[in-house]
C-alpha cells in the first residue's frame, strides 16, 4: 500500500500529480541525451554507492520490477556482499557499498529498467558529470530538473523499506 506522500510548495497540486510532471519532463530531457556514448558502458556503476535518495514512486517501480524477476536472481543480488575497495586507495582499507540493486557479479544495474532519476541523470548533468568524459553535450534544463527533484519527498531505499513495513503494520492494526 502506497503512503501518503506529503506536498511540497503548491498545496493544491498532489505529490502524486506533481511526480507525474516532473517524471514525464525528466524522461524528455534523458530523450534528447548523448545516450549513444552509454550504450554498452558501465562507467557509471561503479559509482552507485548507497544512500543516495529516491522518490516514493521510484521505490514502488523497483518493488514493481522486482515482483517481476526470478525470485532466485533477486535472492542472489540482494544477497551478495556490496562492500568495495575505495579505488584508488585500496591500500588504506577505505572501503564504499554498493547500491543494493548493484549486481557486483554481473556488474550491471539489476534494476535497470526502473532505476531511479539520479541513475537516469549520472554523466549528463553538469554536477555529476560521466566519468570517463565520453559525453560531450549537457542538454539545455538539466539542473532545473535536478533541483526540481531535490525538492520532491526523497529518502533512501532503507528509509522507504523502513516506511512501507510501518505502514503495513499500521493497515494490519486498523480496525
Ligand atoms: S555517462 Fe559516461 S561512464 Fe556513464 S554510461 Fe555514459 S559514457 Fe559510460
Amino acid at each position: 500500500m502506497a503512503l501518503p506522500l506529503p506536498v511540497a510548495g503548491n498545496s493544491s497540486v498532489s505529490a502524486r500529480d506533481a511526480w507525474t510532471s516532473f517524471r514525464e519532463r525528466r524522461d524528455a530531457l534523458v530523450a534528447r541525451m548523448e545516450m549513444s556514448v552509454c550504450d554498452g558502458c558501465d562507467g557509471c556503476g561503479h559509482r552507485c554507492i548507497d544512500g543516495f535518495k529516491v522518490t516514493r514512486e521510484e521505490y514502488d517501480a523497483a518493488q514493481a520490477y522486482l515482483a517481476t524477476q526470478p525470485p532466485g536472481e533477486v535472492a542472489r543480488v540482494l544477497g551478495q556482499n556490496k562492500t568495495a575497495s575505495w579505488p584508488g586507495a585500496e591500500e588504506t582499507g577505505a572501503t564504499f557499498i554498493y547500491c543494493r540493486y548493484r549486481d557486483t557479479e554481473n556488474n550491471n544495474c539489476f534494476i535497470y529498467p526502473a532505476r531511479p532519476t539520479v541513475s537516469r541523470l549520472f554523466g549528463h548533468i553538469p554536477w555529476l558529470p560521466c566519468p570517463i568524459e565520453a559525453v560531450t553535450r549537457i542538454p539545455d534544463g538539466s539542473q532545473e530538473l535536478w533541483r526540481e527533484y531535490v525538492r520532491l519527498e526523497r529518502r533512501t531505499w532503507a528509509e522507504w523499506d523502513a516506511a512501507a513495513a510501518a505502514a503495513a503494520v499500521r493497515e494490519a492494526e486498523s480496525p
